[in-house]
């Protein structure tokens, strides 16, 4: 056998390399086998990818060491990682990289993380604002870290608390005297999914679940499901029976992708339920040797079902039967750095190389894999109805417009200017009140973080915005700053305009902080949690504000799209939607798809037990197609009119795009670039004679700054994916780019942002 092996190594080149197996070494080496290898004389991890034919002329360097007994990459997984390089334009290394644990692809050991930290804990409830106010009277920086610390779910490490607040460690002594909260060294929580209960799921499924599961087991391999089911049909269910047979009966393992892991813990407790310690659950909370352990007992067979977000899809399991992906429209499936692979996508391909069936799952399909079933590349699957008899809650839409029209006719001249006018529909108010009155529970959704969106001069205009990226500082009010949600940049909040000195300056637009002041105000005994990035800095925070929404604790859940994934919370009766616009207008293709779905989804949480429930949504843009068929829970509806509008021009489903970002540190630097990169496509084009490759731009992109980055795009369209994958690939490998102010070009192929 040949003694030389081509290897992939993690370097940002479109390039493999060979390597000699010295004597002493058995050949062949198998592909997927991770080598010790010298690269620009430094030891680095490769991956072997086969024998291959010495070249000509050369002296080779050896290989170090074999790593591996068993390859590290099996061989599905290795074929997985060459489509996505090649269709994501990336280079084999830096893919292959991504889909191992660090501790196996860095020829370094990793260091031993720390792990105690001192945590600050509430131990006295003060569940309503009354008792606040009291409490916290005489002691602003008390109330300051109370907030924090009850935001966090309760508890969060000192340090970080401390610079939140921006505070001395003398007031959380001072809190501890009182009694308030507890603070203390404690061994940092790993991986709570290891002793979270697991929840039984419902021992029987309905003739309905079981027709999805019969034919879902009947599909041949590699085929492709679409499970349409309505928020609360019941479609775990589904996965959980699939899963078992594929499991028990055909022996094989399977992978199930979700979202988020932190936001998705009730779904991820339903599959522990079931399949105990068969189930690996892979979260960004583990630690890297947590992560070897998980990764492990999936290579040797021990755990055979990997849970996870979308990197779950590298899990290094052999004969998968199944791949479920579930709220499959989730753009967070998409990565966003290099290889940015899109995991809805790659799942389809793992499974067609494993013999593997797909089953992709949501109550509000992306247009990608709706389509997908039009075209009979999927078998459409639906379930049109609530699990045990639940209804579908009845939608009622308030018109902004008319309602602000009439509070500010109602309105005492006299009285001091009320910042709740037009938070909350008179509507909204009763109905959150009943939900009080009656100990039932509401969410409300407001898609828009921080206390007020922006700050603006009354008399000049003028908006503060971030050094750093072009967009509007937000201003946040627990501490009092503004902050850069790119790039969390901070100021302390102008007294007087930057451009005319005028006193005037005034907070537009709301935030979830200021609604959740405007909701402590007017119902001062409600227990309110708020759910957002802000809320959830600490890892597990999520998974604690939700368990405490579960035991009854919590009777208001406000938050961001946080809130609108996949929670099953039989006593919320109530949601409310504050902004169903805050996406809408966005300069982007997907904004209308987005909306719907988001709204759709939040709305879903609604009703889900036998007390029923109601959903009110506010808006200003009652007509909307997006907000329209949400009211009706119309997906048909919606997609057949936002299809129409994706053809003309045309974007995705109907062709695939790429787009091609320049980004530096000049900006006239960036815009030549961009300019001479996309004249170098065109002359490409026109060489080749490619007609089916459409252009659209060069132009700044709509944020045209981050992080001190310029930015310009353009984008390429093409019916063929054949070609575009040859086109994308061709530039990502060979357009000229300036070795100077940090200029960069990136392809981003199926982006799910335009922005
Ligand atoms: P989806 O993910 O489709 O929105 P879930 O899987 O969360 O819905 O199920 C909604 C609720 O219905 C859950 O509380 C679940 O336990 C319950 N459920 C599902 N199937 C059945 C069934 N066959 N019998 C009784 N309850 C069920
Ligand atoms: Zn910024």
């Amino acid at each position: 056998a040949s003694r030389c092996i081509e290897v992939a190594l993690a370097a940002p080149l479109f390039r493999t390399f060979t390597y000699r197996v010295p004597d002493g070494i058995a050949v062949p080496v198998a592909p997927g086998t991770r080598v010790l290898v010298t690269f620009r004389n430094r030891p680095e991890i490769g991956i072997c990818l086969g024998a291959t034919e010495p070249p000509e002329g050369i002296t080779l360097k050896p290989i170090q060491a074999v790593v591996d007994d068993v390859p590290s990459v099996p061989a599905a997984l290795l074929q997985t990682a060459k489509w996505i390089a090649d269709w994501y334009a990336a280079p084999l290394g830096l893919t292959l990289r991504s889909m191992l644990p660090t501790a196996l692809s860095s020829a370094k050991a990793p260091a031993p993380a720390s792990r105690t930290q001192r945590m600050v804990r509430i131990v006295m409830d003060l569940p309503s604002l009354l008792q606040r106010e009291q409490t916290f009277a005489r002691a602003k920086q008390q109330r300051v870290v109370y907030d924090l610390l009850e935001a966090q779910g309760g508890a969060a490490p000192l340090e970080s608390l401390r610079v939140q607040a921006n505070c001395s460690a003398g007031v959380f002594t001072a809190m501890a005297k009182r009694g308030l909260v507890d603070i203390r060294d404690e061994v940092q929580q790993r991986d709570p999914f290891a002793d979270r209960p697991g929840t039984l799921p419902p021992p029987n499924p309905s003739a309905a679940q079981q027709e999805v599961v019969r034919a879902i087991l009947a599909g041949d391999p590699g085929q492709v499901f679409l499970l349409h089911g309505v928020t609360g049909s019941g479609k775990t269910l589904v996965y959980i029976e699939v899963l078992r047979a594929i499991l028990q009966q055909r022996d094989k393992t399977a992978i199930v992708l979700v979202p988020e892991i932190a936001l998705t813990s009730q779904t991820v407790d339903r599959f522990r339920g079931a399949f105990g310690d068969d189930v690996a659950v892979l979260h960004s909370g583990l630690s890297d040797g947590e992560r070897l352990d998980a990764w492990q007992s999936l290579r040797r067979g021990e755990r055979r079902i990997a849970v996870g977000a979308r990197s779950a899809l590298f899990a290094p399991l052999e004969r998968v039967g199944v791949v479920i992906v579930d709220e499959e429209h989730e753009s967070s499936y998409k990565q966003s750095e290099t290889p940015r692979y899109h995991a809805r996508e790659a799942a389809i391909v793992r499974a067609r190389i494993e013999g593997a069936v797909v089953v992709l799952g949501s109550a509000t399909p992306s247009l990608e894999t709706w389509e997908r079933a039009d075209r009979g590349q999927a078998i459409r699957l639906t379930l049109p109805d609530r699990a045990a008899g639940a209804q579908l809650p009845p939608v009622t839409v308030v018109d902004m417009r008319v309602e602000l029209r009439q509070a500010v006719t109602a309105r005492n001249p006299n009285a001091p200017f009320d910042e709740a006018l037009g938070v909350f529909s008179t509507a909204l108010l009763v109905a959150l009140e009943q939900r009080l009155v009656r100990g039932e529970q509401s969410l409300l959704l407001l898609n828009r973080r921080g206390y007020s969106s922006f700050m603006q001069c009354n008399a000049c205009g003028d908006v503060p915005v971030c050094p750093h990226c072009s967009i509007s500082l937000t201003y946040h009010r627990v501490p009092e700053i503004l902050v850069c949600h790119y790039c969390q940049y901070q100021q302390p909040v102008p007294l007087v305009c930057a451009q005319c000195s005028a006193d005037t300056m005034r907070r537009r637009g709301m935030g979830t902080q200021q609604v959740e002041r405007v909701l402590a105000e007017r119902f001062p005994e409600a227990r309110i949690a708020r759910m957002d990035v802000d809320t959830t800095s600490g890892k597990w925070a999520h998974t604690q504000i939700l368990d405490r929404v579960g035991r009854g604790e919590v009777d208001i859940l406000l938050g961001t799209q946080m809130i609108a994934k996949g929670l099953d919370f039989p006593n919320v009766t109530l949601v409310g939607v504050v902004d169903a616009d805050t996406g809408l207008n966005l300069p982007d293709f997907r904004a209308a798809e987005r909306t719907f779905q988001l709204v759709s989804q939040v709305a879903g949480r609604a009703g889900r037990g036998p007390k029923g429930g109601d959903v009110i949504i506010q808006t200003r843009m009652p007509t909307s197609h997006a907000i329209r068929h949400a009211i009706t829970h119309d997906v048909t509806g919606f997609v057949r009119e936002e299809l129409g509008a994706r053809r003309m021009p045309a974007y995705p489903p109907f062709v695939s795009i790429a787009n091609v970002l320049v980004s530096g540190l000049d900006q006239a630097a960036t815009a030549a670039t961009a300019v001479a990169a996309a004249s170098w496509v065109q002359r490409l084009v026109d060489r080749q004679g490619l007609r089916d490759l459409v252009f659209v731009g060069p132009a700044p992109c709509p944020i045209d700054r981050i992080k001190d980055r310029w930015r310009w795009h353009f984008l390429l369209k093409s019916s063929q994916p054949t070609l575009m994958t040859r086109v994308a690939r061709y530039i990502a490998e060979r357009c000229p780019v300036p070795k100077q102010h940090e200029l960069r070009l990136t392809v981003d192929r199926d982006p799910v942002s335009l922005l």
